[in-house]
Order: structure tokens, then C-alpha cells, then sequence
């Protein structure tokens, strides 16, 4: 145990955020560096739980409280190395995750949890900076080639698995770059890109061949990669996007998140779709959104307001979602800082009715309507219809699943049972294979949109799936089934 008063003696800390008048001039992280000692104190509240609910939290089961243990005593390099047995990319989720195991933290019953995250992303930064995280090429060969269709979290950590177990594994990208959402969906200001690139250039020299540019589906079909390989993974996310077909929704100025975020990812803003000058209105209350204001204060928006159709989350957990559960509660990301600071609105329980053209037939403003709750089947409140003036909407409504079409149909077609399940992702058995032998589904595309722990966690265990399917066994960890759901 790190310190057995730790949690008695130590607040929860975490670094500052720049200010917000500095770093909304710039695409670089909004948090300031943290002093190792400060590091130390956050580690040392750890009470080393004879149940670690931290565990169970992570879908990665992390060993939270052995690494917390190593960075109080200073023992950095061992800290890696036990990070690095259950999660390939600490860099990406200490960035990025939400923590649900901050969220079943014991210490969360009835006092402010452990900094896990923090840890965990300190951790990392420091084993690059010390030039700890090399290549780790296997020791032999099997001969077996594996093909990885997407290269978002769940297709990189299934990649690094199967190649440092010895098969051949090449990754296809449609997209001009390797990194699925974490490249062109997350903004810079939330994890700067070159945290993917030293990522790609360890597995590139562990022998990790990557394709980019190579649209599966289209520019060479499932039956020429099953001829070639003798497996596929398939990682390619959950793309379809939600839309709002309302009156006007043809305007010009109105776009999807995932239209508005990859050109200004591109060129850091300077790209694509500007923002600038302009009123712009967010339609969704989720971290996709909250990208979209970021991006847009960044790009000189004149006004930004974010839309909301359920209503205001709580501050604190309800009753209905105790601890260990992951609670739905009212969040005040960097963006949304820098939002209130520029006087933008968040407004909950609200729809879009319209989206109002002018003569030109180019967005102009939008008509909402308040509406009860969802229990009241989001019925609109009398006498509260109003517009608001909008030049650029973006929709973060969410996703549907996967992309139908191309690829998935052809391997449909194949399927020995259904491809699809219920929801419209692609079904897997308890191995992660899909009713085509030899295909295995991992990520958002076999799970529904979720959460890039989620992906790494698919990831991880269906390179394990995969290994035994092509040598008969496997060495290789396994950290959930397909089945497993988040605590709520
Ligand atoms: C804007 C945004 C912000 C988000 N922020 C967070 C966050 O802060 N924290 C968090 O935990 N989660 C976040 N998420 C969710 C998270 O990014 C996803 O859950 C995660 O990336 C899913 O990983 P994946 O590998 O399954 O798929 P993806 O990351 O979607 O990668 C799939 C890749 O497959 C490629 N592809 C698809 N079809 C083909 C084909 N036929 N041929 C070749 N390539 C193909 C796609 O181009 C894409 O690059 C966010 C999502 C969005 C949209
Ligand atoms: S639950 Fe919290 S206090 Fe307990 S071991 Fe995990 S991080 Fe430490």
C-alpha cells in the first residue's frame, strides 16, 4: 500500500487548465504540466483495496492500485510495465477516458476518488520521455496473415497483439491516416496527434504493416482479403450517424459533427468548415459536442449554443445510480469552460423544430420548442416556441452503428447466421467471430458507439480469439467477453 494515511492526509488534485483566453488561440492541450511530488500525494491516497472496485470500473481491469503503489515509490519503470500488461495505449485513455474507474473508486463512497487517470497518463509521458516504450517484435513467426480493417483503438490494439504474437498483420485505412476517431473525430486541444504518431511508429517497427487510403469494400473486396488472409478482424466503428430530419434540415450551414470536426482536425482549424464569425448552435450534450464548441471558440465562432434534448443531468450521483455505477451527471468539460466564458449558453430540454432558411436558401436561424422529459415522450411545452439565429449547426446526435453497405453486405452474404444483431452491429459469437469463419468483429462496430476503453478492451480480446483460431491456443490476455456492458 502506498501510504496507509494517504487518503486521510491528501485532497484529490489535478493540473490546471491553461486559461482559457490563452489556449482557446491554440490547438495544444488545455492542461498545464503536473509536478511529479504532487503526483506522488495522489497515488499515496490509494488504499490498496483487499476488493480494488477500480478493476471492475475498467474494462481494461488495469491493476490501478500495483501502479499507484510503484509511481509513490518512485519506481516509474515497473509502473509501466504493469500499465502496460492490461492497456496498449495508456497515452490515449489517460487523455481521453471518462474513468469509470475513478467512478467504482472505494475511496468515491465518501470522499473525492483516486486520481487514477492522471497517474496512468503521467506514467506513460514519462516512459516516453525516458525512451522506456520500444519496440517489442516477436520472437517467431507464424507464418499467418491477419488483416485489421480500421485502424481506430479497437484495430490498433488488435494489430499490436497479433503481430507481437508473431502473425503477419496489416492494417487498412480508409482514411489518409492511421487513428479511427482518436485522429479525426477528437480534437488536438483534447490529445495532441503526435501521441498517435510515436504510438504508430513502435508498431510500425514491431512489424505492423499499415495501409492507408484503402477503402475495404471498395477498393478491394472481403472475398479478395479472405483469399489472401487467413483472418480478418474488422474495426471499423460505428460511423452512421444519427440525423435530424426536420423542415430545412437542406440548408446550407447545417452539417454533420463528423462533416465539421475531420477537415478542421486536418488543418488545426484552418480548413474546411469555418466557424468564424459566425452563430453557431451544437445540437447534441455529449462529448461529441463538446468537441464541436472547442473547435468552433477556436475558429472565432461569434456565439456558440449547445442544444440539449433530455434535461439537465444532476451535479451529484442521485440515489437511482449509486456507487460503483458509471453516473450520468453534469459535466464541465474544458469546452464547456471556455463557453460559459464567452457568455454561450447551454440549454437542456429543448428541440429543434426547424432549421429557418434565408433567400439564398443558407441557414439563418433555428426554431426550438421546450419539451417535457422523456418520460413525457419529449412533448412540446406550449407557448414556448422561439428561434435563435444560426449561421453553421452541427449535429452530435450521436451514431447508429456501423456503416451498412460495401463491405458489410458482402460479408452478409456469407454469413453462416445472422450478421446484423438486434441493434444493426455486427453479431459475434463468445469468441468475437462473426458468422463468416474466420472474420472476428471488435470495437464499435461489433458493441454499438462507445468508448475508446471499450475498443482497447474489444481489441486486446479478440486478438486472443483470433491467435487460437489460427495455432489452436494462445498465450494471449483476454480482458472481456463481447457481452460485457458498462456498470449503470
Ligand atoms: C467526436 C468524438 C469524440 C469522442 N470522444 C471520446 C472521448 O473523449 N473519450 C472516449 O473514450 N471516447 C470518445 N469517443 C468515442 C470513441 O472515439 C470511439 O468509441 C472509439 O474510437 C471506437 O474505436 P473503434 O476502433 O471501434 O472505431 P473508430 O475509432 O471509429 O475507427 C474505425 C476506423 O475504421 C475505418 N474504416 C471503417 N470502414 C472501413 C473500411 N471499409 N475500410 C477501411 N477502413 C474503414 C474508419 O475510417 C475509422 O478510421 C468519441 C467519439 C467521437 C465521434
Ligand atoms: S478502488 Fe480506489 S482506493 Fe481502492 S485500490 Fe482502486 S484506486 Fe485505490
Amino acid at each position: 500500500m502506498a501510504d496507509p494515511k494517504g487518503f486521510l492526509t491528501h485532497d484529490r488534485e489535478l493540473p490546471q487548465r491553461r486559461p482559457v483566453d490563452v489556449r482557446i488561440r491554440d490547438w495544444r492541450e488545455v492542461y498545464d504540466d503536473f509536478p511529479a511530488e504532487k503526483l506522488t500525494r495522489q497515488a499515496a491516497r490509494c488504499m490498496d483495496c483487499g476488493i480494488p472496485f477500480c478493476h471492475n470500473g475498467c474494462p481494461l481491469g488495469n491493476l490501478i492500485p500495483e501502479w499507484n503503489d510503484l509511481v509513490y515509490r518512485d519506481d516509474w519503470r515497473e509502473a509501466i510495465e504493469r500499465l502496460h500488461a492490461t492497456n496498449n495505449f495508456p497515452e490515449f485513455t489517460g487523455r481521453l477516458c471518462p474513468a469509470p474507474c475513478e467512478m467504482a473508486c472505494v475511496l468515491g463512497i465518501n470522499a473525492d476518488p483516486v486520481a487514477i487517470k492522471r497517474v496512468e497518463v503521467e506514467i506513460i509521458d514519462r516512459a516516453f520521455a525516458e525512451g522506456w516504450v520500444s519496440p517489442q517484435p516477436p520472437v517467431a513467426r507464424t507464418g499467418k496473415k491477419v488483416a485489421v480493417v480500421g485502424s481506430g483503438p479497437a484495430g490498433l490494439a488488435a494489430a499490436q497483439q497479433l503481430t507481437r504474437a508473431g502473425h503477419d498483420v496489416v492494417v487498412f485505412e480508409r482514411a489518409d491516416a492511421i487513428g479511427g476517431l482518436l485522429r479525426y473525430g477528437i480534437p488536438e486541444f483534447k490529445m495532441e496527434k503526435r501521441n498517435i504518431d510515436r504510438r504508430i511508429e513502435q508498431m510500425a517497427a514491431e512489424g505492423t504493416e499499415f495501409r492507408t487510403g484503402v477503402n475495404v469494400g471498395v477498393d478491394v473486396t472481403a472475398a479478395q482479403l479472405r483469399a489472401e488472409f487467413d483472418a480478418i478482424v474488422l474495426a471499423g466503428g460505428a460511423t452512421a450517424w444519427r440525423d435530424l430530419p426536420v423542415p430545412g434540415r437542406d440548408a446550407e450551414g447545417v452539417y454533420q459533427a463528423m462533416e465539421y470536426l475531420p477537415p478542421a482536425n486536418k488543418g488545426f482549424g484552418d480548413s474546411g468548415i469555418s466557424a468564424q464569425g459566425k452563430h453557431v448552435v451544437v445540437i447534441g450534450g455529449g462529448d461529441t459536442g463538446a468537441d464541436c464548441i472547442g473547435t468552433a471558440i477556436r475558429q472565432g465562432a461569434a456565439s456558440v449554443t449547445q442544444l440539449e434534448i433530455m434535461p439537465k443531468p444532476p451535479a451529484d450521483r442521485p440515489g437511482s445510480q449509486p456507487w460503483p455505477t458509471f453516473p450520468m451527471l453534469f459535466k464541465m468539460e474544458s469546452a464547456h469552460e471556455e463557453l460559459a466564458e464567452m457568455g454561450g449558453d447551454r440549454v437542456y430540454a429543448v428541440s429543434t423544430t426547424e432549421f429557418v432558411k434565408d433567400a439564398e436558401g443558407r441557414l439563418a436561424a433555428l426554431r426550438l420548442v421546450d419539451v417535457e422529459g422523456p418520460a413525457a415522450g419529449f412533448k412540446p411545452v406550449p407557448g414556448t416556441e422561439r428561434e435563435i439565429p444560426a449561421q453553421l449547426v452541427t449535429l452530435a446526435m450521436g451514431f447508429l452503428g456501423p456503416e451498412k453497405g460495401g463491405l458489410l453486405s458482402e460479408l452478409a452474404e456469407l454469413s453462416a447466421g445472422e450478421f446484423f444483431d438486434p441493434r444493426g452491429n455486427v453479431a459475434r459469437n463468445t469468441s468475437y467471430e462473426t458468422g463468416v469463419d474466420g472474420v472476428f468483429a471488435a470495437g464499435d462496430m461489433g458493441r454499438g458507439q462507445s468508448l475508446i476503453v471499450w475498443a482497447i478492451a474489444e481489441g486486446r480480446s479478440a486478438a486472443a480469439a483470433v491467435d487460437e483460431f489460427l495455432t489452436g491456443q494462445t498465450a494471449l490476455p483476454v480482458a472481456i467477453p463481447p457481452t460485457a456492458r458498462p456498470l449503470v
